[in-house]
């Protein structure tokens, strides 16, 4: 029979292309990629196998029949492998291969051993083709099973791609039905016109039209960068993971490049970024750097300290050094975030969540080393629980308000009380305001809050009539974020005024940071409600700056001794002239002093004798509900 190569060789050619551009764009290297070069490989080499066993069939005269044997074996050994390659791919995408099982594997491996065994016998038992006397070629009567495994392979790949169609796209999907509908259609006519040798090329054709939509690296790649991207990044982090191997992380937040537009203009940053791609890629290999967003990029590395001390060396003594972008020179800091996923880490979103948090929540951008670990994972999700409770709390105004008595050494009675705020308790169990003020303070929730308590301070002051069980006035904290409003003073007197409440009632507590941070803005708001009567106090004096200055500057009523000064002067001589020192000096200020963290009658009498004004402290009581606030002011 006189067969047809044309078809061989245009396959040949297409599965050279593919390759080429496969092996030349390729950016990340996962399991994906390796099975897809085996098929590419694969492919070629049976493109010119066939070719060969062609050649030598138009002119069997010059092969030895055992070289005609041996050359029809290895085709078919390794062009049946392609489909079970295919299927192994598929599988792949369809899902982990930790959640692969023994019928998995089972339906993967035992078809192709059974090819295997009937093709390597064939020369023996001549099943699956055979040769004449004159070399020409048969195909024996068990040729058949060829194709019906074939078919089986590619029926369950395209079963496996209905069933988990969510986990592909639609061009996959296409390409899936596409690729088996052609080889399947390709190979029956092959079976049916022999002379025709077009199985290969379509072979070929299908795996061209599989690259361009699941192997397409173009989608891993920052176009204008030219460096590896987030995309690529994921399939690395999931390679590793799948493989079960430790991995380190550098991560660098360029936060400072955000307002490079403006400063050195959009090409010179364009530039910039550019040069910081080719610096990255040059550190660990092209294929562990990537552009991860905006201005963060990352590189991975094995999991060793001595070759992370390395590159981060090397980071910063590339960044100590300015880069010329243009006609500019630009000088950039970047806090340089290292951290180790562990082999046990449970997926890629674990590696994700770490690098939201820590690379987008960065202070500090001096070229230095930060070290986190995953396990900030589990502190920020049960911040994010705590968060979930604040918002759920606020949305059903369940936040409570305790009051701590204040005991006033001149009356020698409880004249006035802290209010301090309490979350309702929930699986978490106890949340402290010190714990989740900091964190309503960062997303805003706290002006929410302060408004929820100060409402509620505000209506028991009224309902109980305070002022009638010898109450003077209650302290109220304000945070650091309320200070900076300017219409804070216009929000608290109108919450007073829809109940009625004289003004003199409250006294508010600001800290020091609130009078560093919002100097102008706290001023003018004290000034306003100092006009209208209310008294404002200084809290946790002897913590943080402990400047005069914030005495001098601000108009304070009162100065509340921070517990930590009161019981380090318990314990230290130096500590203890500081405390009288402050005492005397303040008292000399004409300001009044309320001595917080009194837990002991020794520490009351002391602080009695030093000058003190006020006792705030578990000494006299700890913070409670409004009940037991009024039971204890019945009692005394
Ligand atoms: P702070 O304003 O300095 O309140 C005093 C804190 O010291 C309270 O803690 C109180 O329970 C505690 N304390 C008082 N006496 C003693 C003592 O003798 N021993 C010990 N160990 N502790 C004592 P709490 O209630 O946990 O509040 C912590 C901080 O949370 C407050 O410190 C304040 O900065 C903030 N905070 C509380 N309520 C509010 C609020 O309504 N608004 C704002 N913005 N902040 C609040
Ligand atoms: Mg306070
Ligand atoms: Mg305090």
């Amino acid at each position: 029979m006189d067969y047809i190569i044309h078809y061989d060789i245009a396959a040949v050619v297409i599965a050279i292309a593919t390759m080429i551009h496969f092996f030349y764009k390729r950016n990340v290297v996962s399991i994906h990629t390796k099975l897809f070069a085996i098929m590419v490989i694969l492919a070629l080499l049976t493109s010119v196998l066939d070719v060969a066993s062609v050649y030598y069939l138009n002119q069997p005269d010059q092969l030895s029949m055992t070289g005609h044997y041996l050359l029809n074996v290895i085709y078919l050994a390794a062009f049946n492998a392609i489909p079970v390659i295919y299927f192994f791919y598929l599988l792949l995408v369809a899902k982990n291969q930790r959640d692969f099982t023994g019928f998995d594997y089972g339906r993967m491996i035992c078809p192709y051993v059974l090819n295997l065994v009937l093709i390597v016998t064939t020369p023996w038992t001549h099943l699956i083709f055979w040769f004449d006397e004159a070399g020409t070629y048969y195909h024996g009567i068990g040729f058949g099973i060829l194709l019906v495994i074939a078919f089986l392979y590619m029926g369950m790949a395209v079963v496996d791609t209905l069933r988990f169609r969510r986990r592909f796209t639609r061009a996959q999907k296409v390409s899936v039905l596409f690729y088996t509908l052609v080889c399947t259609g390709v190979v029956l006519v092959q079976y049916f016109f022999s002379r025709f040798i077009i199985t290969q090329f379509a072979v070929s054709l299908a795996l061209l039209s599989l690259y361009l939509s699941l192997e397409n690296q173009a989608d891993y790649l920052d176009s204008q960068l030219n460096i590896c991207n987030k995309e690529a990044f994921i399939v690395r982090g999931k390679e590793l993971i799948r493989r079960k191997k430790a991995f380190r992380i550098i991560g660098l937040p360029f936060t400072g490049l955000k307002f490079m537009n403006e400063t050195i203009g959009i090409e010179n940053k364009e530039e910039v970024l550019k040069q910081i791609s080719h610096f990255l890629q040059g550190l660990n290999g092209k294929s562990n750097a990537f552009h991860y967003s905006g201005t963060r990029f990352l590189v991975v590395l094995e999991d060793d300290e001595e070759i992370q001390k390395e590159l981060t060396g090397k980071i910063q003594e590339f960044f100590n050094k300015p880069i010329q972008a243009g006609c500019m020179s630009v000088t950039l800091s970047v806090p340089i975030i290292t951290f180790r996923c562990p082999e046990e880490i449970s997926g890629i979103e674990d590696v994700l969540d770490v690098i939201e948090y820590s690379l987008f929540d960065v202070s500090g951008d001096k070229n230095e080393v930060i070290e986190t670990s995953v396990e900030i994972l589990e502190k920020k999700r049960w911040e994010s629980q705590v968060l979930s409770v604040m918002k759920d709390a606020i949305r059903r105004n369940e936040f409570e308000v305790y009051y701590q008595p204040i005991y006033s050494v001149e009356k020698g009675k409880y004249t006035t009380a802290e209010a301090l705020v309490r979350m309702p308790r929930t699986k978490l169990g106890f949340v402290g305001p010190d714990v989740f003020i900091p964190m309503a303070e960062k997303n805003g929730m706290i002006l929410e809050i302060g408004e929820i308590v100060f409402r509620k301070i505000c209506e028991f002051i009224t309902r109980e009539k305070l002022w009638e069980k010898g109450i003077e006035y209650v302290h109220v904290n304000l945070s650091v974020v309320q200070c900076m409003q300017d219409t804070l003073h216009e929000q608290l007197l109108s919450i007073m005024d829809e109940w009625n409440l004289p003004y003199k009632y409250v006294n508010l507590e600001v800290t020091e940071t609130a009078a560093v941070v919002s100097s102008d803005t706290l001023k003018s708001n004290m000034n306003k409600l100092m006009g209208k009567g209310i008294e404002f106090a200084l809290d946790d004096y002897g913590t943080g700056f402990s400047n005069t200055s914030s005495l001098i500057k601000y108009p304070f009523h009162t100065i509340k001794l921070d517990k930590s000064m009161v019981w380090a002067a318990m314990e230290d001589k130096k500590a203890m002239c500081a405390l009288e020192h402050t005492i005397s000096m303040v008292k000399a200020m004409d300001m009044e002093i309320v001595a917080e963290g009194v837990e002991t009658q020794e520490q009351a009498e002391l602080l009695q004798r030093m000058g003190c004004d006020f006792f705030q402290g578990f000494y006299y009581s700890r913070p409670v509900p409004e009940k037991d606030y009024l039971n204890l002011l019945a009692e005394t």
